[in-house]
């Protein structure tokens, strides 16, 4: 089904940067709305069920799971997460833009279900940037860096089944890479058809 609005998926290996430019590109795009998603992990610090996420247990994330509540799931490092379908579907055909910032696997998944998604992989410089980044957020566990480094590469080699690829190696730059996607996007023969309708009635375009 195609709707108004556009739904656009971010996806990266973590310390790769993608909550603050996803973070950045909200503050900058009024016009862009994120979806929060149910997860079955415990809040951190000065997270808010609601603001981060909408934190419930797992009988409640399966049961969602039974009626159809989700748009996409999917296990990451060992919860449960999930984005809700009615919150987006209605955004979306309400004409809204939506971010998902979400993990590979749920983006695999809605391009399957929704091939208007425009799918963006944010990938750090180098595996030694990506490590530096780790060990300067503070989890400079040998065994923590390791798992994540692991991980990370299962998750980059995922990069082929998106449409846009951002390297975040000067924030700026990425962030201009990020809303030149977003506003390529809005330009689209059936976006502006949309948005500027008179004008395409004026030209008799279709
Ligand atoms: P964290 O627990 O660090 O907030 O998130 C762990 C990973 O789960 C991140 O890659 C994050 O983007 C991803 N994630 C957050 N919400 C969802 C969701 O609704 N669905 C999927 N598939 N992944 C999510």
């Amino acid at each position: 089904m195609e709707y108004p609005g556009n739904l656009f998926v971010v996806a990266a290996p973590s310390g790769a940067g993608k909550s603050s430019l996803v973070k950045a590109l909200l503050e900058l795009d009024a016009k862009l709305d994120v979806s929060i998603s149910h997860t079955t992990r415990a809040p951190r610090g000065q997270e808010q069920h609601g603001r981060e996420y909408w934190f419930i247990d797992e009988p409640e994330f399966r049961a969602k799971i039974e009626h159809g509540d989700f748009f996409e799931w999917a296990e990451v490092h060992g919860n449960l997460y999930g984005t809700s379908r009615a919150a987006i579907e209605a955004r979306l055909a309400h004409g809204d833009d939506v971010v998902l910032e979400i993990d590979f696997q749920g983006a695999l998944q809605i391009k399957q279900i929704f091939p208007y998604a425009v799918l963006i992989f944010i990938l750090p410089p180098s595996w030694d940037e990506l490590r530096q980044r780790l060990q300067r957020r503070g989890d400079t566990e040998p065994e923590v860096i390791a798992k994540r480094m692991e991980a990370a590469r299962h998750e980059v080699a995922q990069a082929p089944g998106f449409d846009f690829v951002v390297v975040n190696a000067v924030f700026e730059t990425a962030l201009f890479d990020l809303k030149s996607i977003v506003h390529a996007q809005r330009l689209k023969y059936a976006a502006q058809r949309r948005n500027r309708s008179a004008v395409f009635r004026a030209l008799d375009l279709p």
